[in-house]
């Protein structure tokens, strides 16, 4: 099994079959140590010696408001600020073709999907009254049937889950007590 080495990069006049064995993290033309992200992006010039240009901001309106940064070269952001201080002199406004020629083009909004809401209002009924109706079910017919309206009333959206469950508590502790104590709670 050959042994893959990590990978390193060829110094300029060294054959390509012997690759050195150290990164070149210095400048070919000054000897100034590039940072290791410039070297990694494979750049072999320090930041002043670099013939790349560095790049240039403009900003661009597309409308009165909300304007966006485009990043171009130094040159067309020469020439989009001649164009722009030429807009100016005539009076705010570009002509229509260097208009053209310089816009970039407008980000298109994202339609948001449309969420029909659909308000469904229940109108529930209220503690208090349910409560009592429960305790008269609860003494003509008993626990089971007690509950069985609660159900009901639950299923059919009449009541909330909070007033059945507090109804069914009550029902639920008073069935646990004995006849004397159940007498003394629905007194
Ligand atoms: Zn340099």
């Amino acid at each position: 099994m050959v042994e893959q080495e990590p990978f390193k990069l060829l110094v300029q006049g060294s054959s390509p079959c012997a690759p050195t064995n150290v990164m070149i993290n210095k400048c070919i033309k000054c000897d100034t140590k590039i940072p290791d992200e410039r070297v990694h992006l494979g750049y072999r010039e320090c930041v002043e010696c670099s013939s790349i240009e560095a790049y240039s901001a403009h900003i661009v309106y597309p409308h009165k408001t909300g304007a966006y940064v485009q990043p171009v070269s130094q040159e067309t952001k020469n020439n989009l600020d001649r164009l722009d201080r030429r807009a100016v002199k005539v009076g705010g406004k570009m002509s229509n073709t260097s208009a053209r020629e310089w816009k970039f083009p407008e980000p298109k909004p994202q339609s948001k999907p449309i969420v029909k809401k659909e308000k469904v209002v229940f109108k529930h009924k209220k503690f208090s009254d349910v409560f009592v109706k429960c305790k008269d079910i609860y003494n003509q017919s008993g626990y089971d049937k007690s509950l069985e309206f609660l159900s009901e009333l639950f299923k059919t959206n009449k009541i909330n889950l909070t007033t059945k469950r507090n109804c069914v508590n009550f029902l639920t502790t008073i069935h646990m007590l004995n006849r004397k104590q159940r007498k003394l709670v629905l007194k």
